[in-house]
């Protein structure tokens, strides 16, 4: 990675940045937590952000549903939620960035024309801006090392070469890639705690911030929950809404934490004893955990 112009923060400032595609689930509570613990830890802030740009599938009933949720659980955004969908304007400036590095090209293809290479785009494509186009960055040979505190030393370089990632899409909508970006960037985001299913993102994202001149934050993944078919618990299996404010279904989500609390009498108790309690270093090299059988109902 290149050395950048801007310092890094020495304050802890973290984040939970759901898209609002579903209510919140087993899964996301895990994440939820994981970021809200290690940064209550450290004494830092805690943001939460809706990453809703893309507008087929986002819902703004479901960002309502998920930030109740999260109230429910005590877990406060420290700061105004920020929308992703209300900022256009400043990734459609960062776009023009890239325009001008000439970083990025238009593409036509289709869906169906990618079908050959697994729906990538392993190259750059002779397309037009007079038709309906996409923008994608181009391939690159960089390399990038993630030294992520859980999952240990990450070697990202695969999915810089064989992918030319969609920045803004045909239809107008800026992509997850390019907006969480910037705004980890604007929002001066110290510390990503996530999912581990977000490593294959983590190339693109690194690459980026290199690109931006930006010094990326530091970045970790938590093991992720999976089903007993080795599925993720997700929107896309059709994982459930959890319930609000209930206590048990708090601790069985900290349990996957490495975090078991004996019989706290509320759930404000329960997240105050949890951040004593939380050490990522339980988590060391797990990437994912099985959900135990007294959770099915969960999914
Ligand atoms: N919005 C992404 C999601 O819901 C998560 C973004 C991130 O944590 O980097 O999967």
């Amino acid at each position: 990675m290149s050395n950048h112009d801007d310092p890094v923060s020495t304050v802890y400032r973290g984040r939970f940045a759901p898209s609002p595609t579903g209510p919140l689930h087993f899964g996301s509570l895990v994440s939820a937590l994981a970021s809200y613990l290690d940064a209550k830890k450290q004494q830092g802030s805690w943001i939460i952000r809706i990453e809703d740009v893309d507008g087929t599938r986002c819902k703004p009933s479901f960002s309502e549903q998920i930030t109740e949720t999260l109230r429910s659980y005590q877990l406060f955004s420290d700061e105004p939620i920020r929308v992703q969908s209300q900022h256009s304007e400043i990734y459609e400036q960062k776009l023009s960035e890239l325009k001008r590095q000439q970083i990025v090209f238009p593409c036509n293809c289709t869906r169906q024309s990618l079908a050959q290479h697994n729906g990538n785009h392993p190259q750059e494509c002779q397309s037009t801006t007079s038709k309906p186009h996409s923008w994608r960055l181009k391939a690159s040979s960089a390399v990038y090392l993630c030294q992520d505190d859980i999952q240990g030393s990450l070697q990202l370089s695969e999915d810089l070469k064989n992918n030319c990632p969609v920045l803004k899409r045909k239809d107008g909508f800026f992509s997850y890639q390019l907006a969480v970006v910037v705004d980890d960037h604007l929002q001066n985001i110290s510390h990503l705690v996530r999912g581990a299913d977000l490593i294959e993102t983590t190339a693109q994202q690194l690459h980026l911030y290199n690109l931006f001149g930006w010094t990326p934050p530091s970045i970790c993944h938590i093991p992720l929950i999976i089903n007993h078919s080795g599925d993720k618990i997700s929107k896309q299996n059709h994982a459930r809404a959890i319930e609000n404010g209930h206590l048990p279904t708090l601790l069985r989500a900290l349990h996957y934490l490495k975090i078991d609390l004996t019989e706290p009498s509320s759930i404000a108790e329960a997240i105050s004893l949890a951040i004593e309690a939380w050490d990522p270093s339980k988590l060391k090299g797990i990437k994912d955990l099985p959900l135990e059988k007294q959770d099915l109902h969960f999914i």
